[in-house]
């Protein structure tokens, strides 16, 4: 797993989609950059996103609002006192953890401890090993999980409460139970909020502080009214917004999966109060199959109820995605009551109420929410696409299967040798396509070479460019993922590829 998962990131290093921030100064932690297909690749996956919420509902509009907002808004919102994580150091070390995921780092530690265990058994059962029946009777592996796990559920009760004095001592009696760190110097365990802070202002007494936004979805309330106005939208009807969101994440970790700058895709769906279970369900079906639009198959998602609520929720699930290290979020749909346009109105002084023609009244309505990230999406895609494969002839390809709606390049084109007046017959193809793709031209190597290339580039198409082109103005065209050729005519090509890329 943990090989699959560098293999992701040197292979985005590799071709050109993500980066470290600030490389030649050895980087800055969290923070990544997108490159020349990375680029390409988040504009589609945003696209994929916004066409499907926004151009295909007609009671969905966008919104596109700025990062700074009033300081109060946070305060509304409930940011400022409760956007907290639970930070412990360990003192020998010096390093710092997020309590919560440092169970995490003890729940995968002790299935490591548990696979060992089962390799060893296989080894010396052979054939007559039953992996279930040595997980339920092994002394060793019953004893690591009937003691872990019962510290486990009382943590994760602890952290639910906030009882950072028993988290504290929960993490010790762990570290005895399974050591991690090799050390059992703990700090207390303190709450660490997670908004940056900015100034607004240049002289130090009119300035003013400031947050960048943790998300995306207060700009989206705060403007509920304007926009509800001024499109004249009835309810129910939604607002979407794409943009960027900051968090100072302690444990920074897993490549783009969490980051400190980062997208979100959010939607807020504004119903009346007493119709949010039905609009909850409806929204957690459509998103799924959104997902599974893309062909990335159904088993690599799950649905996650949250039984812990946070403080704006009535009910809450997340879609979860296989990513090479496990099951993990990936988007997030809540059924947020009337807590911000309510909070909103406190704060603001202002009504943020609709008018309901049809009840005859006014309300504050209740709100749905999904909310997913567009970096974790580019990792779900870019990772589930990349594959080894074995072929025939006893080698093997690298190839990155991206759905072809989101590859960066749709198609390339290439001329079997660099004369005869094949690269100018290749570039009045490319002249002709850019208009509707994003098109490359390679001449450089064999051509089976400059197929592997586009293959690990993740582009559908290769077209290859022949002396008999010259003749009868047929190409090949060849499919990334079954290495398929089909002679056709240069007229024809355009038409092929959009019925593969078209959303
Ligand atoms: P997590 O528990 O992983 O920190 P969260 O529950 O705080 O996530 P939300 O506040 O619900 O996340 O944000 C909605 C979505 O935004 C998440 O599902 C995720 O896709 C994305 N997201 C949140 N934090 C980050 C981050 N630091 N880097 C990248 N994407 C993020």
């Amino acid at each position: 797993q943990e090989d699959d998962f560098k293999k992701v990131i040197s292979h985005a290093k590799e071709y050109g989609y993500v980066f470290q921030s600030s490389e030649i100064y050895d980087g800055l932690s969290a923070v990544y950059d997108y490159a020349q297909n990375g680029a390409e690749l988040k504009k589609n996956i945003r696209e994929y996103w916004w066409k499907a919420m926004v151009q295909l509902n007609d009671n969905i509009v966008g919104l596109d609002s700025a990062i700074f907002m009033h300081p109060t808004v946070w305060k509304a919102s409930g940011h400022v006192d409760a956007f907290n994580d639970p930070l412990i150091d360990n003192k020998d070390s010096k390093k710092r953890y997020r309590a919560d995921v440092l169970v995490e780092d003890y729940t995968a530690k002790i299935e490591a401890k548990i696979d060992k265990e089962v390799a060893k058994a296989e080894k010396r059962f052979g054939d007559a090993f039953d992996k279930k029946q040595f997980l339920e009777t092994n002394p060793r592996v019953v004893g690591y999980q009937e003691q872990i796990n019962a510290i486990l559920k009382r943590l994760g009760k602890s952290l639910e409460n906030e009882d950072l004095v028993d988290v504290k001592n929960l993490i010790e009696e762990l570290e005895i139970a399974c050591p991690l760190s090799g050390s059992r110097n703990w700090t207390d365990v303190k709450q660490f909020n997670l908004m940056f802070g900015t100034k607004l202002g240049a002289s130090a007494d009119s300035a003013m502080d400031l947050y960048l936004r943790p998300e995306t979805a207060q700009g989206i309330f705060v403007n509920f009214l304007n926009v509800q106005k001024s499109g004249r939208m009835k309810i129910p009807f939604g607002i979407a917004q794409v943009g960027k969101a900051f968090r100072n994440e302690i444990v920074a970790r897993q490549f783009i999966f969490r980051q400190r700058e980062f997208e979100q895709m959010e939607m807020q769906f504004f119903i009346r109060p007493g119709s949010q279970k039905e609009w909850y369900e409806t929204w957690k079906e459509k998103r799924m199959a959104w997902h599974l639009s893309l062909g990335m198959g159904p088993e690599n998602y799950r649905f996650h109820d949250h039984e812990k609520l946070a403080h704006y929720a009535d009910a809450a699930a997340d879609i979860e995605f296989k990513f090479p290290f496990g099951f993990k979020e990936l988007e997030g749909i809540h059924s947020r009551t009337d807590f911000d346009l309510g909070s909103h109105e406190k704060y603001s002084g202002k009504k943020l109420q609709y008018f309901d023609p049809e009840l005859n009244e006014s309300y504050v309505p209740y709100v749905v929410e999904t909310s997913i990230g567009l970096d974790r999406m580019f990792l779900a895609v870019f990772s589930n696409s990349l594959v080894e494969e074995e072929l025939d002839n006893n080698t093997t390809r690298t190839v990155l299967k991206l759905p072809a709606v989101l590859a960066p390049v749709k198609a390339a084109v290439l001329p079997l040798v660099k004369k005869d007046g094949l690269p100018e017959l290749a570039q009045e193809i490319i002249d002709d396509l850019k208009w509707d793709f994003n098109v490359v031209y390679d001449e450089k190597d064999a051509v089976g070479r400059r197929y592997r290339r586009q293959d690990a580039n993740g582009t559908p198409f290769c077209i290859t460019v022949d002396h008999q082109s010259l003749e009868d103005k047929t190409v090949t065209i060849r499919h990334r993922d079954t290495m398929e050729q089909q002679r056709v005519a240069i007229s024809e090509v355009k038409a092929i590829i959009h019925k593969e890329v078209d959303m």
